[in-house]
Parts: C-alpha cells; sequence; structure tokens
C-alpha cells in the first residue's frame, strides 16, 4: 500500500510515480489470477513487488472461466493423482480464506444409459477423488439409485436414466476472487496497476533488470527496474517469452472454452449437474445462480487473436444440443441466451508429443537473461503455484537464507473484515436480505452483495443513503460504483459493469439500468470530454451486444 492511499484510479499518478521511482525485488506481468497470487505471495513474504496488467485486472481468462473452485474430477480419469490431492486441499483453504466467494456446491452427476460414466467406477472415482481431497462427514460423495436422482433433479431424462451420484464441489466468482487476491496484495504493501502493458525487456550485461511499460491512459511509457521479472501473461506468456529468445520445447497450446447463460426459468435445476455431452466424450456442467443458469464449456483448438475471442453459432449448438438432449426441458433455442462468455485455457504443449498429452499442470520456463515465465494451472492451484515461483525468486535474492521467507498465504484472509466461516456467512446474508426487504431490494440483490463483497456488503448497503432520492436498485449501483471506485481501482464503466459485480454475466436484467445511470455519473466523479464519453458508452453498447450475438 503506498502511504495510506486507497486503492483508486485516483492515486494512479502516484502509483506510476512510486513505479517509476525504485529497483523492485520482483515485478510481476500479468494481472490474473496467477499474477494475482504471486504478487500477493512475495508481498506477504516480505519482498518488494509491482505487478502490470494491460487491460483490467482478470480481463484474460480469469473472468472466463467456469468459475468453480474444483479438485479436477477429469484428472482422476488421467491417474494424476498427486494434481487431484492438491487442488482438492486448495478447495478447503480458499474457502476458509474466502468463505462468502467460495461457495460449497453440491454436483449432481447423472449415469445415463449410454454415457461413458459407469457405476462402478464412478463410485471408486468418487471415492478416490474424496479421499484424496480430505473430505469428510455431510460432504462425502454418496451414490444415488435411479428414484433418488429423480427426486433431487427432476428434470433428468427419467426413462434413460441409470442413477446418479452427489459430490462436494466449490463455486466462486473468478473475476472477484482475483481482484480480492490483488487487493490483499496491495495491503501487503505490493503496487499493482491496471492498463500498463510491458512492451520491452531491458537488459545490462545479459541480465533483465528493467521493463518498459505503455500506459493506457495516456499512451505515455515509464520503465520500472526489478531485480527479477515473472511473466504471468496466462495465454500471451509466449509471446512474452518470445521477446527474449527463440521458444523451443515446451510451449502453450491454447484452447477456447464457451459459456452460455439462460434464465433460471428455462433450465430450473436445483443442483449443479455434470454430465455426458451426448454423441461426445466429453462432460460439461450447468450450474444455478442467483436467477440465471450458465452452461459449459466447449474445448476446441485455438489458433485467433487472444484480444478478441469470438463465440460461433457452432459453439452455441453443442451447448444447447447437450442441454436439450439431458434435460426434459422446453428447448432451449439460441434466442433464450441472455448473456455468455468465452475465455482461453493457456495449456502446456510438448514438441513430439501427440494433442492428447496436453498438460493442464502449471510449468515454469527460465529464460537465459533470467525472466521467469509460468503458465498452465488452474484458478484452483493459484496459491500453490504462486508459491513454487514465489520459492524460486527467493531463492536468488537471498541464497543463504531463502528459509528466513516461508510462504505466508495459508493464513491470508482475502479480505480485510472477514467470516471466521460458512455459518457466519450465511447468517449474514440472512441479515441482509431482511435489510435488504426493507430497504426494497430483494433477496437476490442482498445474496449478490454478500457474494460478491463479503462483510463489506454492509458498508455499500448503508451507503445507499447519500442517493435516497433515487429508487433502491439505482441507489445501489451508485454506492456499489463509489465502492468500487474507492477500493477497487476500476477505471472505466466496463471494468465495474464485466468484472467487478459480475452483472453482465449473472444479472444481465440489471444492464438497462446500469447503463442509464453509469455514465452521468462517471462524468460527475471524473469529468469526461464528449468525444470520451461517446467512446465508453459505444465500448460498452458493443460489450453488452456482443454476449448474445454470434457469429
Ligand atoms: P489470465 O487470466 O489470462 O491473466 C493473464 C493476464 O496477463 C491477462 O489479464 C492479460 O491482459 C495480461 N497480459 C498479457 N500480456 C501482457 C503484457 N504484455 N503486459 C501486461 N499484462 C499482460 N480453472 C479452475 O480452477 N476452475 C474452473 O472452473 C476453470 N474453468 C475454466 C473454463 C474455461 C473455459 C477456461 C478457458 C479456463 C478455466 N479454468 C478453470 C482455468 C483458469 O481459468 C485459468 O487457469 C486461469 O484463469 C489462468 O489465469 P492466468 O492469470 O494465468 O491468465
Amino acid at each position: 500500500m503506498v502511504a495510506g492511499l486507497g486503492f483508486s484510479k485516483t492515486n494512479r499518478q502516484t502509483f506510476l510515480e512510486e513505479a517509476a521511482s525504485r529497483q523492485f525485488d520482483l515485478l510481476v506481468i500479468g494481472g490474473g489470477i496467477t499474477g494475482a497470487g504471486i504478487a500477493l505471495d512475495a508481498a506477504s513474504r516480505g519482498l518488494s513487488v509491482c505487478l502490470v496488467e494491460k487491460g483490467d485486472f482478470a480481463s484474460g481468462t480469469s473472468s472466463k472461466s467456469t468459475k468453480l473452485i474444483h479438485g479436477g474430477l477429469r484428472y482422476l480419469k488421467q491417474f494424476e493423482f498427486n494434481l487431484v490431492k492438491e487442488v482438492g486441499r486448495e478447495r478447503a483453504i480458499l474457502h476458509q480464506l474466502a468463505p462468502h466467494l467460495v461457495v460449497p456446491e453440491k454436483m449432481v452427476l447423472p449415469l445415463i444409459k449410454g454415457g461413458s460414466l459407469g457405476k462402478i467406477m464412478t463410485s471408486i472415482g468418487l471415492y478416490i477423488y474424496d479421499f484424496l481431497a480430505d473430505v469428510e462427514g455431510e460432504d462425502k460423495r454418496r451414490m444415488l439409485d435411479k428414484e433418488e436422482v429423480m427426486e433431487i433433479e427432476p428434470l433428468l431424462p427419467e426413462s434413460r436414466l441409470l442413477g446418479g451420484s452427489i459430490y462436494a464441489e466449490y463455486r466462486t466468482d473468478d473475476a472477484r476472487l482475483t481482484i480480492e487476491v490483488i487487493k490483499t496484495a496491495y495491503r501487503y504493501g505490493a503496487l499493482p496497476i491496471n492498463y500498463l502493458e510491458c512492451r520491452e525487456f531491458i537488459e545490462e550485461d545479459g541480465i533483465l533488470t528493467q521493463v518498459r511499460c505503455r500506459d493506457h491512459l495516456d499512451q505515455r511509457e515509464i520503465t520500472i527496474a526489478a531485480k527479477n521479472v515473472v511473466n504471468a501473461a496466462g495465454p500471451w506468456v509466449d509471446q512474452l517469452r518470445a521477446m527474449v529468445e527463440p521458444i523451443s520445447g515446451k510451449r502453450l497450446y491454447l484452447t477456447k472454452g464457451v459459456h452460455v447463460v439462460v434464465p433460471k426459468i428455462k433450465l430450473p435445476i436445483r443442483h449443479a449437474v455434470y454430465f455426458d455431452v451426448p454423441h461426445d466424450t466429453r462432460m460439461i456442467f450447468a450450474i444455478p445462480r442467483l436467477e440465471v443458469t450458465y452452461i459449459g464449456t466447449t474445448d476446441t483448438y485455438f489458433d485467433g487473436s487472444n484480444d478478441e475471442v469470438r463465440i460461433t453459432g457452432e459453439d452455441v449448438d453443442y451447448l444447447l444440443s447437450a442441454v436439450n438432449q439431458t434435460f426434459q426441458i422446453e428447448p432451449l433455442r439460441s434466442g433464450d441466451i441472455i448473456s455468455s462468455w468465452a475465455g482461453i485455457r493457456p495449456l502446456i504443449y510438448e514438441d513430439g508429443k501427440s494433442a492428447s498429452e496436453i498438460s493442464r499442470k502449471d510449468e515454469i520456463f527460465e529464460a537465459g537473461n533470467g525472466l521467469l515465465s509460468i503458465a498452465g494451472g488452474k484458478l484452483t492451484g493459484y496459491r500453490k503455484m504462486a508459491e513454487r515461483i514465489v520459492d524460486m525468486v527467493v531463492q536468488r535474492l537471498f541464497p543463504d537464507s531463502a528459509e528466513d521467507y516461508p510462504v505466508q498465504t495459508e493464513n491470508i484472509r482475502l479480505t480485510p473484515e472477514y467470516f471466521s466461516d460458512f455459518s457466519e456467512c450465511q447468517e449474514f446474508i440472512r441479515q441482509m436480505i431482511h435489510l435488504c426487504h426493507q430497504g426494497g431490494l430483494d433477496p437476490v440483490s442482498a445474496r449478490y452483495l454478500v457474494h460478491n463483497y463479503g462483510k463489506e456488503s454492509m458498508h455499500i448497503y448503508e451507503a445507499m443513503a447519500k442517493y435516497s432520492e433515487y429508487p433502491p436498485e439505482v441507489a445501489l449501483i451508485f454506492s456499489e460504483l463509489d465502492f468500487c471506485l474507492a477500493n477497487e481501482s476500476v477505471v472505466f464503466p466496463v471494468d465495474y459493469l464485466v468484472r467487478r459485480s459480475g452483472r453482465l454475466f449473472f444479472r444481465p436484467d440489471t444492464i438497462p439500468v446500469v447503463m442509464e445511470h453509469i455514465f452521468p455519473y462517471f462524468i460527475e466523479r471524473f469529468g469526461m470530454t464528449p468525444d470520451q464519453h461517446q467512446k465508453e458508452i459505444a465500448r460498452c453498447e458493443k460489450i453488452v451486444a456482443s454476449v448474445h450475438s454470434f457469429s
């Protein structure tokens, strides 16, 4: 944290001056979950850290995942026991660190005639899964017969159903998790700056010592000096590696993953369901959330521009057809889709290996000039990925006393005011529902607030009083904006609309109200030329339209 300053755009100039004026122990490139985790890990061990992100925090893959903190059941099929064990354990740790944001979610896994899953193998697989992840008590998997499955999920295809199981996972909001980790890193002294792009590496005697960055707000350049630089640019990792030396051996293999969102009444499932795609070997999720259900994901090779990932009619057909063939509902049509997102997986490929050997494990690359790059892995495993690479940085900085700088993050809560456990969070939600009711807001708004902002949602609720001349849903938007501007480095309206609030994906019904009020608000707070104003409106309108128009 810079001398008591809030993590706000208002202080951005001071942050830039600070970044340009000193030498950091570590500069992290990329403000997705990987870079965020590294910044927090390093700052909490006492290292001086700067992080640069070319767009908004979490604007890459880390706002476009399935939003599950999960043990990776599919890894079990590939016999990756250590990976299942590690991410399984991580689920419980992350739930403890942010119970409002990493929330238990029961998954139903139906066994359907002609599907890829058999009863005995599923039972054994889930048993091993629970065992490796130390799952206990109520959360242990339960095998169900057909009647039991139909009772808990009546929309499943009764005539083809053989039985099923129910097991425990966690859901999150990936962009909120990323911003909370970034904010925590900032509280521990790191200096994360968004809209600042790494453009050039500068070496002295063959060693990387500085990084030249372009500020996308005023197009000026700044140079940041650091003893170590970590490239955590997700799908862009190889672009940065290639700026240093030709890439050989292991490299990125990118695949696209699409999710679509429909109103809950169109697919009113009670639990998350993980089901076989008919006539395919893959499985996908249908996950209820607030008043919507989202469905995903596809997995197709991607070789387009990382900055423009489009959803095609084929992607949409694939997902809707899987749902329509599995659930007993009025068939979904593309016109039912109210939102969507597409992300790219930065997977690891090795020359000479086949596509089926592509690994989802994380990988660290060390360049001749000292640049460290990290890619692959999962949202769920971000903390351990960070630990591995920061261990290397600490070893470089303090070769004789590295053990004096042990990892701290297992015990660092991800919000300044936190819930001691999930039951406290549930009680808080009940109170918030009551308050919201009194204030003219529905229970969905109460849940939305607490799952997004944790205990701090109370401050947002209380500050609505400042805007009492507006209808409650508008007052809530203003109050949320005030919070995000003061504490979450929102720079543009779209940062709030998509990544801080998640309204574009999970509350698309509220978008018209947000759009009506957000621009006048920004003008009042920051001033905008008519040109900038028009540009921002056009940008937001394009993004809002893109979530239900498919090429
Ligand atoms: P990113 O989030 O892409 O972050 C990299 C950042 O670097 C970007 O924000 C980018 O703007 C920035 N950057 C790039 N170049 C520069 C530069 N020159 N200067 C500055 N900044 C730069 N994992 C799970 O655990 N659970 C799931 O349910 C899950 N579902 C998934 C579903 C899909 C469809 C996909 C695609 C992935 C899923 N994953 C899931 C995996 C997970 O989302 C990713 O592993 C993770 O988000 C990658 O994070 P990252 O920080 O490495 O990359």
